[in-house]
């Protein structure tokens, strides 16, 4: 029981280590995150200045079309002017007329402003494609660096699995199913040493005479609360 019990100790350092890798492959993650929203930004403002090129090409569109009914329509007022004979009639028309033409002159103001908006997009589309083009050359160093960090962990990796798996060659088929099963579950670990007369992990007391068999030798036992092992670290020479 002893033999199994350091034999599963030794399994929770592989695990441990396993762990350690991971966490130093993820630890990248935030940087990367940040690069990436960093491109995401500038690939953003692109799209932004895209939709309001469109944006301005159809509204000019529009415009030209307000246009051309509005000249049409003068024109036909100037048309109708020639023909008319009543003064009221003639005063009504020149009215309509003047009025009109200042329509019309609001209208193509706007449609002059328009060509400018498009202007304007087209340079902030401009401005972003160079930005996003320098962010990505600022990035590039640090992202190959990352990348090989990354490598050489999973390197690590492999070499950790494989003597996991070595160790975990060496326990009854019990243990191990046991072990995993209680790794799966909330605790961070699977073993826990006796703190005082408590659980290591959840500090729960352990009952009196599960702590006897503790202190006899049995070795292991599992906690009643959180159904981690729990072992008697003094139990164990040299450890
Ligand atoms: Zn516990």
């Amino acid at each position: 029981m002893l033999a199994e019990l350091r034999i599963l100790l030794e399994l929770q350092e592989k695990d441990r280590a396993i762990q350690g890798i991971e966490s130093e492959i993820a630890a990248f993650e935030p940087e990367l995150e940040e690069l990436d929203a960093q491109v995401r930004g500038a690939e953003e403002r692109i799209e932004t200045a895209r939709r309001s090129i469109e944006e301005a090409g159809s509204h000019r569109a529009q415009l030209e079309i307000k246009i051309e009914n509005f000249r049409t329509a003068q024109e036909r007022r100037r048309q109708r002017l020639e023909w008319v004979r009543g003064a009221k009639e003639a005063a009504n028309l020149m009215a309509e007329l003047d009025l009109g033409r200042s329509v019309l002159a609001r209208e193509e103001a706007e449609w002059l402003r328009s060509a400018d908006q498009v202007q304007e997009a087209e340079t902030s589309i401009a401005e972003a494609e160079q930005q996003l083009e320098e962010i990505r050359t600022a990035q590039a160093e640090r992202r190959e660096e990352i990348g090989a960090l990354q490598a050489e962990c999973r390197d690590r990796m492999v070499g950790a699995e494989q003597e996991r798996k070595g160790v975990a060659e060496r326990l009854s088929k019990g243990s191990l199913v046991q072990y995993e099963r209680i790794r799966r579950g909330r605790a961070p670990l699977a073993l826990y040493a006796l703190h005082e007369d408590a659980c290591g992990h959840c500090f729960t007391a352990v009952p009196m005479h599960r702590r006897q068999e503790l202190q006899a030798g049995q070795s292991i036992t599992l906690c009643e609360a959180c159904g981690v092992i729990v072992y008697n670290a003094d139990r164990l020479p040299g450890a």
